[in-house]
């Protein structure tokens, strides 16, 4: 990586304003352009939907576009899966699961996982040079993050496949059979294999939907899988919008529906599927709080707020979206909040500096600029990064609120951007019913030197992970999930293999 200190008189166009900008806010650093090289990557025109361990076109011979959010460009041409479509990729996992993948000694089910995990990890800069240009993430995420968390996500389950029995001591399990599992586009990669890594473990079968928008990653893990040489029909992928989605989960061939997404379209499919039977896990939207006490480690803390609002450009269900900080630390920390926001880069997302990619869509752009207009009417101060945004594409500006009341939509809504509204609080107690006043529990943070307070703080935020000084922290083998209308069932862990076993 190339950092430079840029004389003024040096800079050209985009850069020397940035500078100024800079240099108001009292820094004078910049970086040297730093693409990510894409020679290693070749997509094709088009792609077809993988059942049955082939490449198959649709049946209607439909297709759609995906695109390069921070270009407007188009990137390939994705069959769009009906209702047939659905029930030939449910059949082909019916089968394989009836006559493969149940019967197969644990071990050896275990032994293809690992293999999958070792080709995304050969695969490793396509798939984030993929993820980055299909969904709009920064390259330094898809690389740093995204993809080599998917690799560990299957390590880690190969390593349960013969040892279920001890994950539940003393219970006999068995698996459930046809998983049909949709996904968003925040982390397509890594949302893949958080669901195909257990399903497989367990020994169960897989129907997977990637969104619309980011369905590009999906469809490199089904040649991953054809490498890794699974028996045809245990993962089957299909590509589409959401009545694909919708005919995957209502389909009478799933047992288990496991659904990461929205709240809204997460009852729907509750409402729809009650009285089937079918077992279901619903990873949901997100307001957390990250609470910032005044004996808290302020510069650390502004890092995590800020990396956990602004990295990924909000697009995170347990984005931080909320910020409590104890009165009197107020001042200085939005100060210190907007200095460090002053720095943040924001543009092309395969440019290994960018801290803040492209927003993923302009449906998404403009809920973006819809909620942070109701911020402005309804009262809240905007402050927006003093950043140049590029002509194409859809970028959005760090944004931060002060003066928030619980009130405010931009404080009750999941906005799914980089936006960040500030509140305060005066104790303890307060600080908790604010952080629970939602009615979301997925994730919280609270900052402070003292361990006893996290630790109380932890026990009576209603969240199903709590970060302290800390922020977006995952591993494998913690389970993930939420309370409330953030969802039910837990991913990752043990506790994510429960979501795919009968446990008797
Ligand atoms: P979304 O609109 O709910 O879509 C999620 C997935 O469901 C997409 O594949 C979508 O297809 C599909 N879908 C849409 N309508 C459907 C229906 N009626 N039946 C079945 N599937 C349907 O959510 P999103 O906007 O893509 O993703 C953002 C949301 O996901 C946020 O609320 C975020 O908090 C949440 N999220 C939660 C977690 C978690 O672990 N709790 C993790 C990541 C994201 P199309 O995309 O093609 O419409
Ligand atoms: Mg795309």
């Amino acid at each position: 990586m190339t950092i430079k200190l840029v004389e003024e008189k040096a800079l050209m166009g985009q850069d020397r304003r940035r500078a100024e900008r800079r240099l108001d806010f009292g820094h004078a650093w910049d970086y040297a352009p730093a693409p990510e090289g894409t020679d290693h990557v070749r997509l094709a025109s088009r792609y077809d939907l993988f059942i049955d361990g082939r490449f198959e076109p649709p049946g209607a011979g439909r297709y759609f576009e995906t695109i390069n959010p921070a270009t407007e460009a188009r990137l390939a041409e994705v069959a769009d899966a009906d209702e047939r479509d659905v029930d030939r990729a449910v059949a082909a996992a019916r089968r394989a699961y009836d006559q493969v993948w149940a019967r197969m000694a644990p071990l050896e089910r275990g032994k293809y996982i690992y293999r999958i995990a070792r080709v995304i990890q050969e695969r490793a800069r396509e798939l984030a040079v993929v993820e980055s240009l299909d969904g709009g993430k920064p390259i330094k995420e898809s690389r740093d993050f995204d993809v080599p968390t998917a690799a560990a996500h299957f390590f880690y389950y190969a390593g349960w496949a013969d040892k279920l029995r001890y994950a539940f001591p003393g219970h006999a399990v068995r698996p459930l059979g046809v998983a049909g599992q949709v996904i968003p586009w925040n982390f397509p990669l890594l949302m893949a294999a958080w669901k195909i890594a257990p399903a497989l473990a367990c020994g169960n079968t897989v129907v997977l939907k990637p969104a619309e928008t980011t369905p590009l990653t999906a469809l490199l893990l089904a040649e991953i899988i054809q490498e890794a040489d699974l028996p045809p029909g245990v993962v089957n992928i299909i590509t589409g919008a959401g009545k694909t989605g919708a005919a995957l989960v209502g389909h009478p061939g799933v047992d288990k529906v496991a659904f990461t997404g929205s709240t809204a379209v997460g009852k729907h499919i509750q409402r729809a599927l009650a009285g089937t039977g079918k077992r279901m896990t619903m990873e949901l939207g997100g307001k957390a709080a990250n609470i910032v006490f005044a004996d808290a480690p302020i510069d650390q803390a502004v890092e995590g707020v800020i990396s956990g609002i602004f990295f990924n450009q909000g697009h995170v269900c347990c984005a931080g979206s909320r910020l409590l900080l104890e009165e009197g630390v107020h001042d200085t920390f939005v100060r210190k909040l907007r200095d460090r926001m002053a720095t943040l880069r924001v543009g092309d997302p395969l440019d290994k500096n960018t801290d803040v990619g492209a927003i993923n869509s302009k449906m998404q752009l403009e809920k973006i600029r819809e909620l942070v207009a109701s911020g402005e009417e309804e009262g809240a101060e905007r402050f927006s990064a003093p950043c140049e945004l590029p002509e194409r594409g859809y970028f959005f500006a760090p944004t931060i609120f002060t003066g928030v009341a619980q009130s405010h939509r931009i404080a009750r809504e999941e906005i799914f951007g980089p936006v960040l509204s500030v509140l305060t609080f005066r104790t303890d107690a307060e600080a908790v019913e604010k952080a629970n006043n939602t009615f979301y529990g997925l994730s919280a943070g609270v900052w402070s030197n003292k361990g006893a307070r996290l630790f109380k703080m932890a026990s009576q935020l209603e969240a199903g992970v709590v970060w302290g000084n800390t922020y977006n922290k995952f591993d494998p083998s913690s389970p993930f999930g939420g309370y409330k209308e953030s969802g039910f069932g837990r991913e990752g862990g043990r506790q994510g293999l429960a979501a795919y076993l009968v446990v008797e």
